[in-house]
């Protein structure tokens, strides 16, 4: 059985932590080095319930994609609801450790997880990282659609296809255009508009879209190429439903190198929903 220490750094391999973002906070939350480790739980956030799934399966590590603490704290007292998740993972002797922006831009990432999920087949990073020289790594990825979809398709296999969600999925676009090549993007994605103008794709997928930005987008997009192309059409799914798939890659990477090692690790991946939005009303009268 490995040490808590060599599963750590078999992770910190996937996602080494320097590849994160300046302002992120990755890596190991909680953890006893020497602690042996039998069993692994994946999962988007690091929340009560998760915890408490990971209790109840008699997991040793959680592994998350979103940080704990984001920003630094003076207390971890249990009357407050991170502090109640520390004291709950330490009292069952599970380390936590986080692997954030660091997987956004891996190779494979985030958004080769969430392309994998809508079978796309990915050609190239939608911002590469300057520092790969293979150009694999990067933030987002820009996808061929094979064979090209009506968007009104594409956005129904999307919906399908990620996990169900109370938000689903919001369309801004023409339903019959014609969709041969689309950027993705786990998480919120709308800082990456000038990119995805720059691929030329016909459409976005990503989640997090906010009123300006994705209604300044479309209009600027269609005012600088009248006669050209139309705007990308921009596809709005659920935070947690885009960052999800990748908890199943990460996991199937785990698997495999709990194999190579013959460490006999049990990798699980969590399907409690936990975005934070829980129904839906649609509008009387609204298009679908
Ligand atoms: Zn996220």
């Amino acid at each position: 059985m490995p040490r808590l220490s060599e599963v750590i750094a078999a992770l910190e391999n996937l996602w080494p932590a320097e590849r994160a973002e300046s302002w992120d906070a990755v890596g190991t939350v909680v953890g006893e080095p020497d602690q042996e480790v039998a069993r692994v739980l994946f999962a988007v956030d690091p929340v009560q319930e998760i915890v408490d799934e990971a209790v109840k399966l008699d997991a040793d590590l959680l592994v998350t994609h979103h940080p704990l603490y984001l920003r630094g704290t003076t207390t971890v007292a249990a009357s407050t609801f991170k502090g109640r998740v520390v004291h709950d993972l330490i009292k069952h002797d599970i380390a936590l450790h986080v692997a954030h922006t660091n997987a956004d831009t891996a190779d494979p990432g985030v958004s080769d997880a969430l392309a994998g999920a809508l079978d796309l087949r990915v050609t190239g990073p939608l911002v590469p990282d300057p520092a790969d020289p293979e150009g694999r790594r990067g933030l987002g990825r820009v996808c061929a659609v094979d064979p090209p979809l009506p968007l009104s398709e594409f956005a129904a296999r999307a919906a399908e296809r990620l996990p169900a969600t109370a938000q689903g999925l919001r369309v801004a676009g023409d339903p019959d255009a014609i969709i041969s090549t689309v950027a993705v993007s786990g998480g919120s994605g709308d800082s990456l508009f000038d990119h995805v103008r720059a691929a030329g794709v016909d459409a976005f997928l990503t989640a997090d879209l906010r009123h300006h930005p994705a209604s300044e987008f479309m209009a600027a997009t269609a005012f600088t190429t009248p006669d050209a192309r139309r705007p990308p059409a921009l596809l709005d799914a659920a935070h947690w439903a885009t960052e999800w798939p990748w908890c199943e890659l990460a996991a199937a990477q785990l698997d495999e190198i709990s194999d190579r090692h013959g460490w006999d690790l049990r990798v699980h991946v969590s399907r409690t929903v936990t975005d934070p939005w829980t129904s839906h009303s649609p509008s009387p009268g609204a298009p679908n």
